[in-house]
């Protein structure tokens, strides 16, 4: 029975996982992209066994929000070379981990939190790092105000351990007019500065991939539409 269950969950995964790669191909067909936008599998609250099988089928970028329970899962798939990548806030004392055990942080939103992500980096290759934005300008979201935003690129700049790729929302609701601005901000980022690096637009999320991709993401969060809905318990 119990090994049943596996086998239908497993199948489920794999299917609504070719369904978001359809979707996301469609999408990037769409926009008319050279290079399409990355899937990023959101496996938050998963168990490590569904990343595994995930990356048996070729996925390669997962994206945790819970420290511990990342750190835990890394341990459980050491043997395999996953692109982890961080979306979850920062605390400024949980810092060191995110800065060694991941390769992509995508909630920079603070110089301080930069400052010790470098630090804390040292004798590793580069951090990836990307600013989240408070496109919606909301009093109780989290990411800096788009004013604010070449204030903090100034102070990121000159950091040694971090490569700064882009910025990351979460916008408020489905809203392509936030992934419009987003993209907008990107472009004017490009101008302003010579960011060697600089090529990344993570947006859009299960309810709403195509309208980002079509704004210009160059990568997509997916958690529910390839996973299935989160039990919180
Ligand atoms: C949970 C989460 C996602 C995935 O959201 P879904 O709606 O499940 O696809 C994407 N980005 C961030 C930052 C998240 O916390």
């Amino acid at each position: 029975m119990k090994v049943a269950d596996e086998m239908i969950k497993t199948h489920t995964l794999l299917q609504n996982y070719q369904a978001v790669k359809t979707a996301l191909g469609k999408a990037n067909q769409g926009a008319g992209r050279k290079a399409g936008a990355l899937l990023l599998a959101v496996s938050k609250t998963k168990p490590a066994q569904m990343i595994r099988e995930l990356y048996k089928a070729g996925q390669v970028d997962f994206g945790e929000n819970y420290l511990q329970e990342a750190l835990q899962k890394q341990q459980e798939l050491q043997d395999l070379p996953i692109i982890w990548h961080y979306i979850g806030s920062i605390q400024r004392n949980k810092t060191r981990d995110i800065a060694t055990c991941f390769d992509w942080v995508h909630t920079v939103e603070r110089a301080l939190i930069a400052r010790r992500l470098s630090q804390q980096r040292e004798g590793l290759p580069p951090l990836n790092i990307l600013i989240q934005v408070n496109i919606d300008d909301e009093d109780s979201k989290s990411g800096v105000l788009a004013q604010d935003l070449f204030g903090l690129i100034d102070e990121i700049i000159g950091l040694p351990n971090l490569s700064l790729r882009g910025l990351m929302i979460i916008p408020a609701k489905a809203n392509d007019n936030a992934f419009i601005r987003t993209k907008v901000l990107f472009d004017q980022v490009v101008k302003k500065y010579n960011l060697p690096n600089w090529d990344t637009l993570s947006m859009g999320m299960s309810g709403d991939m195509t309208q980002a991709v079509a704004a210009g993401s160059t990568m997509v969060r997916v958690g529910t539409a390839i996973f299935g809905d989160r039990e919180y318990s």
